[in-house]
């Protein structure tokens, strides 16, 4: 054992992963090595355990958070990290986060203020809402809501709404773990008004209504507007909550208008149709961090501000930073330094040219690909089913489970998806800037 951790071979991982690692992967790599012996193989030589250890140490110290080119066509892939963020973003978490900041303190005045004020306002003032309160995620926006409004009463929801948005956020489970008590209502494709209005009584805390972010139910359909049910929430003095989840809060270009995805609705469509809080990510199409927010009715979002439970969910210091930065650009109309909506409004022209670009650059070894249409998608539990239109590098007459393997494995790695048994690099997530590191992968990958 000691010979193993000691080995000159191991002195880099050593040094990497510090000796306490590297001895735990020797025991296990040892302990594996005996039984393998054991079951009757060829006993493991001592160069070939230290290279083992060493393979392991290697794996592991490549196993952090690492850049990646995204060419899944996916602009918001929650695997691979959802909104990339605006420079200004960057920056103004780079300018805070070395020292101290003014987090709780106005310089003005030299008194404490309010964490997150400033970004809360913004957003507020952005939305059209009488106030913001900032969290860690949407599902804590959600949890929030329901634990401040609803702990110990009654929820109504339909039940075509009952859904899971994926990572464990599954809507029943929310509302048990809030404390309150779930009323479903209608049936999983048809719900209508009145059934929301029977289901009405002393114990009900709120109308709870979910956007159908990641599925759809088409055919014998039917859910009323979201006005409609204001309508109702209103007539009977009693909230209503939309876990909207998207973010939107502009117009979406004109390359997605006769999509699907056109039907998105924004933070200020749902206030305006009348829902009293609304929750929402700002890492989907907003574009910025990791964050939730619930903004709405000023007297309902100061209960939640003031919920202990608000404490526990509050949002970081740097993702605070990032928010402000990213409200900054909304403010000034530049959408395009915002990367999701920079991606969202390149033209399919632009899009082909890029990818010709890219063939041209390959050369020869270009000579088995093509430029083809492609669907792209929003992704992040957004509408992940409405497509949107793009452009890719399609790359058949090779096993494309190994070419994505080699891309995969390369530094950057380059993330594409292989479709009907060929390999695709979809441009619509693909920054113009890495045209040149896509390239030098493709090389490295193709000529192997
Ligand atoms: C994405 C989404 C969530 C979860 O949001 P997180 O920011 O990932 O916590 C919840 N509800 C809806 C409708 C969503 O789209």
């Amino acid at each position: 054992m000691d010979r193993v951790v000691d080995a000159p071979e191991l002195s880099g991982v050593r040094g990497a992963l510090g000796k306490k690692a590297v001895t735990a992967l020797a025991r296990s790599v040892i302990a594996e090595a005996r039984s393998a012996a054991l079951a009757g193989d060829s006993p493991a030589t001592f160069a070939e355990v230290v290279t083992r250890v060493r393979q392991r140490a290697e794996a592991r110290l490549r196993a952090g958070l690492t850049p990646v080119i995204n060419a899944t066509g996916v602009i918001l892939h929650t695997n691979l990290g959802r909104a990339p963020l605006p420079k200004a973003s960057i920056e103004r978490i780079a300018a805070t986060a070395g020292g101290y900041s003014t987090l709780e303190l106005d310089l003005s005045t030299g008194v404490r203020t309010r964490r997150g004020v400033h970004a809360e306002l913004g957003l507020a003032e952005l939305v059209g809402a009488g106030d913001v309160v900032l969290v860690n995620n949407n599902a804590a926006a959600v949890m929030l809501a329901l634990s401040t409004l609803a702990a110990g009463r009654e929820v109504i929801v339909s039940r075509g709404e009952l859904v899971e948005i994926g990572g464990g956020f599954r809507i029943p489970d929310v509302l048990a773990r809030s404390g309150a008590r779930l009323v479903e209502v209608g049936t999983t494709n048809r719900t209508r008004v009145d059934d929301y209005a029977r289901a009405i009584g002393e114990r009900t805390a709120c109308l709870l209504r979910v956007h159908p972010s990641n599925f759809k139910i088409s055919g014998f359909a039917e859910r009323p507007a979201l006005a409609e049910l204001a309508s109702l929430a209103q007539a009977r003095r009693i909230p209503l909550v939309k876990d909207l989840g998207g973010g939107l809060v502009v117009d979406l270009p004109a390359s997605v208008a006769d999509s699907e995805l056109a039907r998105e609705p924004s933070v200020q469509a749902c206030l305006r149709a009348g829902a009293d809080l609304v929750c929402f990510s700002l890492d989907k199409l907003f574009g910025g961090p990791q964050a939730g927010a619930v903004a709405g009715r000023a007297e309902l979002v100061k209960a939640l501000r003031d919920d202990p439970m608000a404490r526990a969910l509050r949002l970081d210091k740097l993702a605070l930073a990032a928010v402000e930065a990213v409200l900054d650009a909304y403010r000034r109309g530049a959408l395009s330094e915002i990367p999701v909506h920079a991606l969202l409004a390149a033209s399919l022209d632009a899009l082909a040219r890029r990818v010709d670009e890219w063939r041209t650059a390959l050369g020869e070894l270009g000579g088995a690909t093509e430029t083809v249409r492609s669907e792209g998608a929003i992704g992040g539990g957004t509408l992940a089913e409405a497509p949107v239109a793009s452009v890719a590098l399609r790359i058949a007459g090779r096993p494309p489970e190994i070419l994505a393997e080699r891309l995969r494995s390369g530094s950057p790695a380059v993330i594409g998806r292989v479709v009907d048994g060929a390999l695709l690099l979809d441009a619509r997530s693909v920054f113009p800037e890495e045209d040149r590191l896509i390239v030098a992968a493709l090389r490295r990958a193709l000529a192997e």
